[in-house]
């Protein structure tokens, strides 16, 4: 086991990573920015090192800074969080060539994951259903109508190197697959630094679903059941739950069974989620990552299971702590994502917490580093806190998430708590009858 991880992050994930090193026994450094010396992760690890000034590509992603901070702190491991360097292979192999644990996959996963055309080719090889599309990138606009004649309109573009909901644009028919073809490169280019772009058929009702896996890297593979991410802003999610409500046990244990055949073929190391859009009783692979994800205490709820603390153990090299016919589902979660932005217009809203008081009770979880007195700096994202709640049934889940948000107070500061309590209420939430476009029709009919 590892002696002293370093905590390659910051918010509430850095806080969560804390958390389980502490109860593993492993002692913590924290790295922050200047603007992030007053987080709480700064003030609750044994150590801190202040890694650069505030922009993220200064502090939070310069290499550099993060492995002289492992050097002066004599830190073994370092736990990445998500976002920032949690996917980038290049950091995996300099800490390894350094002698330092990456607590993640191995470089080549989540070099293969990174890249989503070469992701998509190799879950269609490892027996993971994928959305129709073209075969790789496509380079020119004839090229692109000869597919979309192919598969069918409406298309999406979507960026190889994609991420946030970035670099994708639908074209609706043939005479706007130029304009989505050149805006979603421009995209591309701008967020990623990469124009690849490639095609896909543009499913109309779909739900997002993942399936939560972990491999031990030595060909032991489980799943831990999947959530559902349905309810989505500009391909942001927004709420999770699981298990999804359009499922049945026989359809989780089959596509779960699935995705845990792929990953022992594939020896993967570590957490990992694979995302599908669901639609019609059919399941499309959209992607996978590599890393633990935000979402990821629903299904710690419902498995009663310890997903980070898992990951370091995996990293440290231990097998897998649990086998599939282990793994036992009871009840229903659901995560709200509360962000430091208007509930309306979603604009962030950054500056100082005036009071903070956090729900609490019987299955109540709220997994977050603000405090009352806290300044959110603008830099970063606008996530301040995750409010997860648990019950026996779907109906006491949204119940207690109810009481749960009314309990909630974050004053000083516009957050989206104000979003949660209408949609908690309203009758296609409660009956789980949504699809990955409500959210924004729902939006648009309320301004
Ligand atoms: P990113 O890495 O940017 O998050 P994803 O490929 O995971 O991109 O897609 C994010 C979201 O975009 C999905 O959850 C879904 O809402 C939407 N989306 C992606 N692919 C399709 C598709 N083929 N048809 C319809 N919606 C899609």
């Amino acid at each position: 086991m590892f002696d002293k991880v370093l905590i390659a992050n910051r918010g509430e994930i850095a806080l969560r990573v804390l958390r389980a090193c502490k109860e593993l026994g492993i002692a913590t450094v924290a790295v922050h920015s200047t603007a992030d010396s007053e987080a709480m992760h700064v003030k609750l690890a044994d150590e801190s090192v202040c890694i650069g000034p505030p922009p993220a590509r200064e502090s939070y992603l310069n290499i550099p800074s993060l492995l002289a901070a492992c050097e002066i702190t004599g830190a073994d491991a370092v736990h990445p969080g998500y976002g920032f360097l949690s996917e980038n292979a290049r950091f995996a192999e300099i800490l390894a060539e350094h002698g330092i644990g990456f607590i993640g996959p191995k470089a080549e996963h989540i070099r293969i994951m990174g890249d989503k055309i070469e992701a998509k080719r190799t879950a269609k090889r490892l027996g993971i259903p994928v959305v129709p599309g073209s075969e790789g990138g496509v380079s020119s606009y004839e090229e692109a109508m000869r597919v979309g004649r192919e598969i069918g309109f409406p298309l999406l573009v979507k960026a190889a190197a994609g991420g946030g909901g970035r670099g994708m644009k639908v074209a609706r028919d043939e005479a706007s697959l130029s304009e989505a073809l050149s805006s979603a490169r421009a995209e591309a280019k701008a967020a990623f630094g990469d124009d690849a772009v490639y095609l896909e058929r543009y499913l109309e009702k779909p739900r997002h679903i993942e399936i939560q896996i972990f491999g031990d890297g030595k060909g032991n593979a489980i799943h831990l059941g999947e959530r559902d991410c349905s309810l989505q802003r500009r391909h942001q999610k927004v709420f999770e739950e699981s298990p999804s409500p359009a499922l049945n046990f026989e359809m989780r244990a089959q596509i779960g069974e699935v995705c845990a055949n792929a990953m022992r073929e594939l020896q993967y190391s570590g957490a990992g989620t694979i995302e599908f859009l669901y639609e019609n009783g059919e399941f499309f692979f959209i992607e996978m990552n590599t890393r633990i994800q935000v979402e990821h205490p629903v299904t710690e709820m419902i498995t009663g299971l310890d997903l980070v603390s898992e990951q370091i153990r995996i990293a440290s090299g231990a097998s897998l702590s649990i086998k599939q016919e282990d793994v036992q589902f009871n009840g229903h979660a659901i995560e709200c994502r509360v962000n430091a932005e208007d509930p309306l217009t979603f604009a962030p809203s950054p500056g100082t917490i005036k009071y903070y008081f956090a729900p609490g009770g019987l299955g109540v979880r709220v997994d977050s580093a603000v405090y009352g007195g806290y300044r959110i700096p603008p830099h970063y994202d606008s996530l301040i806190g995750k409010l997860i709640v648990h019950g026996k049934t779907r109906n006491e889940c949204m119940m207690r998430l109810k009481r749960a948000l009314d309990e909630f107070v974050v004053d000083g500061v516009k957050t989206t708590l104000p979003l949660f309590r209408t949609l908690v209420r309203n009758a296609d939430i409660q009956n789980g009858d949504y699809d990955i476009h409500w959210l924004e029709r729902y939006l648009a009919e309320k301004t």
